[in-house]
């Protein structure tokens, strides 16, 4: 048994019933061999044992009342995974499938996206299984209150910054930061995220759907070619995939089809993004209204069949292992060209096997939807300078740095006689910096 498969091993016995946390590790220590290969050291400093241990697991009851006086409990995680190159950062999630295998599998993966940002950002992960939808704000404010009634007392502005992630939007950061400031009565950059009128960055909104495709336009380029008149679908209709649309839009892609988590609509003539918004961002409703909505567009009941839609570029943008084996061959047979993945870890690894054959360029999450958490950096930056910067200031940052992040996975998938496993490339790109940040901080 080698050194990555002896870890392995043993973190699977260690940790039971942690699946997604084992898929994770799993992707990652693969693709690190052959720098672990020539890093003998690594092994006699037990690196890797450590890496994927977390340095601080905190899990936490959160009691809330709702609106008819019931008293309900929801568990409370915040993982604090590494902090070798800055203080833990990554978001919290809301969403009944939270649990403590999915918040451990989000910040291993946190690590290597916040290292390969290039900004000082550690990893981390937390949320809650507590289910957002249908809940009336003052509950969602009750909860969002109790959740940081605990969690204040980890996390700081040099310590641990949280942001939003599935479920916790700005609505949700908002309620989460005035019951931060009022405990500790401080007004500092403890989460990003937050509202522009009080310490937010513009563009973080739009930032990670946004990155997803400047770094597909930058794969693209690399390849002579570009998103003009290229058919486009994206799973999901939050966050991340209404900006990856609306950039993807405005490039001169035509995006025909997205989902929430009850169906999908297909549109041939094009989403209409005002639409979406409107129904999403504004009313909170199903993504069905927008059959209703729209002449010509189809609604189809479940997930799964949005990925038998023909296209050139697929972009998951909702939730881990949306597409399995049988949906990747599927898109392979109808030809997509390019998968970005904006949802953290939607392919499963049997998946991503299929478009390697095939030869599709697979931007892997970690890289393709940093955007975020590297926006949420310069937020980050600029709190702690008591300044804003413009929009075109910040946009123009992210847009660098997703480039800057595309040719660095590439060159290293290349120095590692991988050249285009973008897998590898970004897993490696990633650990290089972390490894050597550990290795220089002795046996921490
Ligand atoms: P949102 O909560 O804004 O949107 C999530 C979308 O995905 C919704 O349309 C939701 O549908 C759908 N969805 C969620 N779970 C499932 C499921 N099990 N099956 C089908 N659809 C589902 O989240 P975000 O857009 O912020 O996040 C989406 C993904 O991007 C996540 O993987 C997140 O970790 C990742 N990510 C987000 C970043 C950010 O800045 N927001 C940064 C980096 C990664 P419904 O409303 O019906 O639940």
């Amino acid at each position: 048994m080698d050194y990555v498969e002896s870890v392995l091993a043993s973190l699977k016995a260690k940790n039971p019933n942690e699946p997604e946390f084992h898929q994770a590790a799993t992707e990652i220590l693969e693709g690190l061999r052959p720098v672990v290969a020539q890093h003998p050291e690594y092994e006699r400093a037990a690196l890797l044992e450590r890496f994927v241990e977390p340095e601080r697991v905190v899990m936490f009851r959160v009691p809330w009342v709702d609106d008819g006086g019931k008293v309900h409990v929801n568990k409370g995680y915040r993982v604090q995974f590494n902090s070798a190159i800055g203080p833990y950062k990554g978001g919290l999630r809301f969403h009944p499938s939270v649990n403590l295998s999915i918040i451990k599998f989000l910040g291993l993966e946190q690590i290597l996206k916040n290292s390969l940002t290039g900004l000082p950002i550690g990893g981390g992960k937390g949320g809650s299984d507590f289910d957002p939808k249908g809940k009336s704000d003052n509950e969602i404010m009750r909860f969002c209150q109790s959740f940081m009634t605990e969690l204040f007392r980890h996390i700081g502005q040099d310590t641990d910054v949280p942001a939003g992630d599935i479920g916790v939007g700005g609505r949700e950061v908002g309620y989460l930061f005035g019951q931060y400031k009022r405990i500790c009565n401080e007004h500092v950059g403890v989460l990003t995220g937050r509202g522009i009128p009080y310490g937010g960055s513009l563009v973080r909104t739009e930032a990670t759907g946004y990155g997803l495709v400047y770094m597909v336009e930058e794969a693209l380029k690399c390849r002579g070619d570009s998103l003009e008149g290229k058919t486009v679908v994206i799973s999901g209709a939050g966050n991340v995939a209404i900006y990856a649309c609306e950039k993807a839009q405005s490039l001169g892609a035509n995006v025909v089809a997205m989902y929430d988590s009850d169906g999908y609509i297909y549109d041939r003539a094009g989403i209409r993004l005002d639409v979406i918004k409107q129904i999403k961002e504004v009313e909170r409703l199903r993504i069905k209204e927008y059959a209703a909505r729209v002449a010509g567009a189809e609604y189809h009941e479940g997930c799964t069949g949005i990925w038998t839609i023909p296209c050139d570029i697929a972009l998951p943008c909702a939730t881990q292992n949306e597409i399995d084996e049988a949906s990747a061959k599927t898109l392979v047979a109808n030809g997509v060209k390019y998968v970005g993945e904006g949802a953290n870890m939607p392919t499963t690894l049997e998946g991503i096997a299929v478009f390697r054959a095939a030869g599709v360029v697979f931007l892997p999450a970690k890289a393709a939807n940093a955007g975020g958490v590297a926006t949420s950096a310069l937020e980050m930056a600029q709190s702690s300078q008591r300044i804003f910067w413009p929009f075109e200031k910040v946009d123009a940052q992210l847009k660098q740095i997703m480039i800057d992040i595309y040719h660095n996975m590439d060159d290293a998938a290349s120095r590692y006689n991988v050249p285009g496993n973008y897998v590898a490339g970004a897993n490696i790109a990633g650990f290089e910096k972390v490894a050597s940040a550990m290795m220089a901080q002795g046996i921490v």
